[in-house]
């Protein structure tokens, strides 16, 4: 690296700075993209997945991003932020595979940055906003009064109408984005996976000092987002594939980082340890029990799913054998402390048999009718699985609802 690029990468990040400084609450979402330069971008700026690393990736092209001033660039980065905000990049739509679908994905990549651009007054004029749109409309002789500050859903719609009434030659065809959406070539799993993270960002913005700084509009289309279920056994299943990520990351940080080529990735074959823990004094109805562990044979398929009984205490700790055998008894009395001790403290696990080394997941199947089991220095992801209207007894780790109708 010459003493230029340094310069430049520098001066990135003194803008990423400032705008974070000027909005903290982007920190929750900016740590959820990589920053990399990329002076082959057809854009100033870009969005994109990366596979491997499990993460969204800020691009931006320094040539094109340098040339714009110090407001505009900040803007540029907000412009970022609040696609992975208002939850664009984890939002399927179609799969746009024939060409009447990629030409809708024209314009659901315009429809989704006049969504945020409104909100960022700093951009260069030339950028997509409700009054280019009005713009449009007008051009094609419709009579529509497009609103500011809606929902990508809203100019989407507008567009479509555009096109339809011009032929699909709309003034819109052949408009420059300031950056370019690349996120559509992520997996499901991919997808569900980091629309799991966006969201849990959404409620810890959501539940911070914070929330009184967003603008209104933003906060309902947030709102929105928190409010969609995912049904419970996909969240299961993600949760499943979760813990096997972390497993096989961890694995490739070994590996290559220090010593390339010592140790061959010996744990890579490793399927990631899960344990499930039925409150057998939780008033769990049996269909419900009897339909989440049919998702818990489903999950045994890819990790190694062990399967411990407790009340108060432990009762019994095996691995998973097939979903019918397991019922929820119905005794009085509750206490996790041991489930998590059971995790935590080898010595302690010992007494139940020889165990995998560590666990990278715990699910706890309960109604939650007991005392917080004061978890905060776990470091293993946590999964609350509970009838409907109950809640878990602790805010850490992540509630699901069973429920009747999925
Ligand atoms: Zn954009």
């Amino acid at each position: 690296m010459n003493f230029e690029s340094t310069i430049e990468f520098e001066g990135f990040d003194k803008v990423l700075l400032k705008a974070l400084g000027l909005k903290p609450h982007y920190v929750k979402f900016s740590v959820l993209m990589d920053k990399r330069s990329d002076s082959k971008l057809p854009a100033v700026a870009g969005i994109g997945f990366d596979k491997e690393k499990e993460t969204f990736i800020f691009y931006r092209n320094d040539e094109g991003f340098n040339k714009l001033s110090v407001a505009e660039r900040v803007a540029v980065i907000e412009h970022e932020f609040l696609h992975v905000m208002l939850g664009h990049l984890t939002t399927r739509v179609s799969d746009y595979t024939d060409d009447e679908q990629k030409e809708e994905h024209v314009l659901l990549n315009i429809a989704m940055d006049a969504a945020i651009n409104d909100f960022l007054p700093d951009l260069p004029n030339w950028t997509v906003s409700s009054k280019l749109i009005q713009k449009w409309v007008d051009e094609a002789n419709l009579k529509i009064c497009v609103e500011a500050k809606k929902e990508w859903e809203y100019y989407f719609l507008i567009l479509k109408q555009i096109q339809q009434k011009t032929g699909g030659k709309g003034s819109f065809s052949g408009v420059q984005g300031i950056d370019k959406h690349d996120w559509d070539s992520m997996s499901e799993a991919d997808r569900q996976k980091m629309e799991a993270e966006v969201k849990g960002a959404l409620e810890k913005l959501k539940n911070s000092q914070q929330w009184g700084n967003i603008p209104g509009e933003i906060g309902l289309v947030i709102d929105k987002l928190l409010k969609s279920v995912i049904p419970w056994q996909k969240e299961l299943r993600l949760f499943g594939q979760n813990c096997k990520s972390s497993e096989k990351s961890y694995t490739r940080m070994r590996t290559n980082r220090r010593n390339p080529g010592i140790w061959p990735g010996q744990r890579c074959e490793d399927k990631a340890n899960v344990i499930v823990w039925v409150d057998s004094s939780g008033s769990v109805p049996d269909n419900l029990i009897k339909k989440f562990f049919n998702e818990v044979a489903g999950m045994a398929k890819f990790a190694n799913v062990w399967i411990g009984v407790h009340d108060y205490n432990i009762k019994t700790v095996e691995k998973f054998k097939k979903a019918s055998s397991y019922t929820v008894l119905g005794r009085g009395g509750t206490s996790f402390d041991e489930c998590f001790r059971f995790v935590k403290d080898r010595s302690f696990r010992k007494q139940w048999g020889k165990f995998a080394d560590g666990f990278s997941g715990i699910i706890m199947l309960t109604d939650g009718e007991a005392a917080d089991p004061k978890i905060e220095d776990l470091k293993i992801k946590v999964l609350w699985v509970l009838p409907q209207n109950h809640s878990a007894p602790t805010k850490i780790g992540k509630e699901i609802f069973l429920n009747e109708r999925n």
